[in-house]
């Protein structure tokens, strides 16, 4: 499957009377099973628990519009210029040949679902993961956004020294008439080599009237493009982390009076990250700092708006988010990770300040520790009064190297101990140009996140009797598969292997379809 054909492929339809169809909505019927576990002196006493759940997607597609903060950045222009160069078809020269525009690297647009079996062939039928509901595609969003940086973006991608020359040279003249929006600059926040490119700012030091100016950039940029939706995306440098300090942002009343109040813990992310909560438009936060302070998800739960971050998933911690599963769940124990990096990019230049690598530091570091915590066999867990179990060493380095540019290189080692005292050692080089790993991720986080916003869910009894359909929870932990450190509803396990976040994912798409997702149980192979 060519990965812009999905729009063409073929419509599935589900036979079953578990699933409904009307011509605004496709309705399922899902029994979810699950198990609740007792340690009673000493034994596991598990119990199966089924309930059954009915989930609501609104099939009419809207007219989408995705506002990117920091448009003018490297992700930025390359996700903009992806887009366009997908829509109008336009093809440049390589000194490999001509090069067609596509959308590899997106799980949406790049990526199939194992359907079931062809019944007449015996063999497994796919389809693309964008048509199991209907998704946006890529080539009708709406772009949009803001930046501190005024440079259009023909010239920012220059800039950005990501796409081949004949690309840029053909799709100047559609990139020179968009313009970033003036945005908040507070220098405080990211590192001060980023003065020179601030010059496109809302004037004043006022956090309430640059609050209301975000929400008014938010509606207009909808009604002039008549969008249904928007999803707002922080792309913008990594700032620094907040403070969290009780009575400023604990609460979501405290965060409202603290932006009224201009205090300098309100950063510029999570006055983005208010604007679109009270817009009622999905925000998601590509970048690692902790926007979502306390009193941030605490709003967005007042107003049933969704979120979601943090930090994308693209190359190195990907990589890491797979490999420690594998040799955890093979029995092999990881002793220490040693993950070193440099880039020459402006996120590299930007993450060269301490307080900024500080917060990708920190998204970097989480990323094994559900894997560890799942095995107490190989790792003691955490005993009385310690803070966390046992774990393997896990160092992060990141270094700005200008020569490199966009291409990051990435060298990892795997220190792990094996059978009989033994020792593996497995190191990888990884080398990649990191904006275009990047921009399938934006694309695949905001066009799954208006979907969320389609899908309605409620309980319903043994009659099949239930409530009114609800939203789903404000934070949208089912895109955690392009996240390094993934939010999660407050109180919840975070996942960060690979494997298990892509299954959470198919199964609930099909769970909207009312399809189980027990595809790899495969009994009819087992059988006679
Ligand atoms: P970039 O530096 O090229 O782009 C960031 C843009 O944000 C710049 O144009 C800058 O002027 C702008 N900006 C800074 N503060 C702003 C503000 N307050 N409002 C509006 N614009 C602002 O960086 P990039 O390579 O595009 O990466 C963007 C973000 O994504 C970084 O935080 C980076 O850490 C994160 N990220 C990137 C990758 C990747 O693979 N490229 C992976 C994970 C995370």
């Amino acid at each position: 499957i060519h990965p812009t054909a999905a729009r063409n492929d073929t419509p599935i339809v589900v036979e079953s009377e578990k699933t409904v169809y009307t011509d605004e909505y496709i309705t399922s019927t899902y029994d979810y099973h699950t198990q609740t576990v007792i340690n009673d002196n000493g034994v596991f006493k598990v119990t199966p628990k089924v309930q059954t759940y009915q989930f609501r997607t609104q099939r009419k597609v809207p007219r989408m519009g995705l506002m990117m903060v920091g448009l003018g950045g490297n992700n930025g222009t390359t996700l903009t210029a992806t887009i366009l160069a997908n829509k109008h078809n336009i093809h440049w020269h390589t000194k490999e040949g001509l090069q067609t525009p596509n959308y590899i690297g997106s799980i949406l647009r790049a990526s199939t679902l194992r359907l079931g079996v062809d019944p007449s062939t015996g063999s497994d039928v796919h389809v693309p993961l964008s048509s199991v509901l209907p998704t946006v595609h890529p080539n009708d969003l709406v772009i949009g956004g803001w930046d501190i940086s005024s440079l259009p973006l023909d010239q920012a991608m220059q800039r950005a020294q990501v796409l081949q020359y004949d690309l840029q040279r053909q799709i100047a003249p559609l990139m020179a008439s968009i313009r970033p929006l003036p945005s908040i600059y507070y220098p405080d926040f990211i590192a001060a080599n980023q003065e020179e490119r601030a010059d496109n700012l809302i004037p004043g030091k006022d956090k309430q009237a640059h609050l209301e100016q975000i929400r008014k950039d938010i509606r207009e940029f909808k009604q002039s493009n008549s969008l249904d939706s928007v999803v707002v995306f922080w792309t913008a440098n990594t700032e620094r982390y907040s403070e969290i300090l009780p009575g400023v942002n604990d609460t979501a009343a405290n965060l409202l009076k603290a932006i009224e109040q201009s205090h300098e813990e309100v950063s510029p992310s999570t006055l983005f990250a208010v604007a679109s909560i009270l817009e009622g438009a999905p925000f998601i936060n590509g970048a690692p700092q902790n926007t979502f302070v306390p009193g941030c998800i605490q709003l967005a739960e007042e107003h049933q708006s969704f979120i979601g971050g943090d930090d994308l998933k693209s190359g190195q911690t990907k990589v890491k988010s797979v490999l420690a599963e594998f040799l955890v769940n093979a029995g092999i124990k990881p002793l220490s990770i040693a993950s070193y990096n440099h880039l020459g990019n402006n996120d590299g230049r930007n993450l060269s300040a301490e307080a900024q690598f500080k917060s990708k530091e920190i998204s970097k570091s989480s990323v094994v520790d559900d894997m560890v915590g799942a095995n107490h066999l190989l790792y003691k867990p955490k005993g009385e009064g310690e803070k966390k179990g046992e774990h393997p060493n896990h160092l992060v380095v990141i270094k700005y190297m200008p020569a490199v540019g966009d291409s990051k290189r990435a060298i990892d080692e795997y220190y792990s101990e094996i059978c009989m005292g033994g020792r593996s050692v497995i190191n990888i080089f990884n080398e990649c140009e990191d904006s275009l790993l990047a921009s399938p991720l934006i694309l695949d986080l905001s066009i799954l996140a208006e979907l969320l916003t389609r899908i309605s869910y409620r309980c319903v009894d043994a009659n099949g009797q239930g409530g009114e359909f609800k939203p789903l929870y404000t934070v949208l932990s089912l895109l955690s598969y392009m996240l390094k450190a993934p939010l999660v509803k407050p109180g919840t396990d975070v996942v960060n292997a690979l494997g298990r976040q892509r299954n959470a994912l198919e199964l609930f798409l099909k769970a909207c379809l009312g399809l189980e997702g027990q595809g790899d149980l495969l009994l009819e192979t087992r059988v006679w």
